[in-house]
């Protein structure tokens, strides 16, 4: 049955695969980018978010099956808390109603390996509270303390993303209304993102130190369309709040083989 896709990040890297996959099956996908897309906004700004998604239901015809936010950046600025985390959930948010009206709605996200790595506690309070103000003003702070710091701001991203999608996945407006919510996070995949760090001996090497992938190296776009593709089929019944570690065993690999033991007796 032919399914209707939103698609943000569409015009590139992982988001230009799945909207392809999604194609390829027969499905129609409207996408939202910067430029290329069907509906071109900046995911940056609530306005953006807005107006993104108000577009979306009107080519949509008010009827959403699968959201799938892909849109993000890497960069050691505040910005990428901004369309990262508030970029995707505001978007979302604002397709439920869409999504609502379909007979197996279903979302999913982007997250990234990155979720597992050093953050900022404060920034990923600031973002799960909803309080982008506070959250542009803390990111701020990480970016003037130069790149390093601010490369704070892309782990955080990912680490709220991963747990708001946990927080809000269980919630009446998402399992209460039967759309399953996850997040896919990917290890390095080879797109625009990551092509300038992977075009030389020591960007690989830095790459691979703190994203170790044993399984196949580095991975195409492919290998995440396709788990996203899945994740909002109607296949996927009761998958609800996981981030799926589709990484070449990076997660398996940095966070060892006992992740089960919070609840055990000490
Ligand atoms: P990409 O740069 O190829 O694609 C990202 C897309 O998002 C671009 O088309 C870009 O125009 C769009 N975008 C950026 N800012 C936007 C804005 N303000 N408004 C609207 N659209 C905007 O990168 P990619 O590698 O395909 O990344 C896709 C997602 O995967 C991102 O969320 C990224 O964090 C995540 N990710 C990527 C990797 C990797 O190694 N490439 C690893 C883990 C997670």
């Amino acid at each position: 049955m032919t399914r209707t896709y939103v698609v943000t990040g569409s015009a590139s890297g992982i988001g230009a695969a799945t909207k392809g996959a999604l194609e390829a099956t027969g499905h129609r996908v409207i996408g939202i980018d910067l430029r290329g897309a069907d509906v071109e906004a900046d995911l940056s700004t609530p306005e953006g978010r807005t107006e993104a998604a108000a577009r979306a239901l009107e080519l949509a015809g008010g009827v959403v099956d699968g959201a799938i936010a892909c849109a993000g950046i890497s960069a050691p600025v505040p910005a990428t808390i901004a369309v990262n985390y508030f970029g995707v959930v505001e978007v979302l948010t604002q397709l439920l109603p869409g999504l609502a009206k379909s007979d197996a709605p279903r979302a999913a996200v982007v997250s990234s390996m990155a979720s597992l790595q050093p953050n900022s506690a404060e920034l990923v309070e600031a973002a799960l509270a909803g309080d982008e103000a506070r959250a542009l003003a803390v990111a701020g702070e990480l970016a003037a303390q130069g790149p390093e710091v601010g490369y704070l701001v892309y782990p955080s991203s990912k680490r709220a993303l991963s747990r708001w999608v946990r927080r809000a996945s269980i919630t009446p407006e998402w399992a209460g209304a039967s759309i399953p919510l996850n997040a896919v996070a990917p290890g390095t995949v080879i797109t625009p993102m990551t092509a300038g760090l992977l075009e030389t001996p020591e960007g690989r090497a830095m790459v691979d130190a703190a994203v170790p992938m044993p399984l196949n190296s580095h991975q195409p776009p492919e290998s995440i369309a396709n788990l996203l593709v899945w994740l909002t089929s109607e296949q996927n019944t009761h998958m609800a709040g996981q981030t799926i570690y589709c990484d070449g065993g990076a997660d398996a690999t940095l966070r060892g083989d006992d992740i089960w033991s919070w609840n055990d007796p000490a």
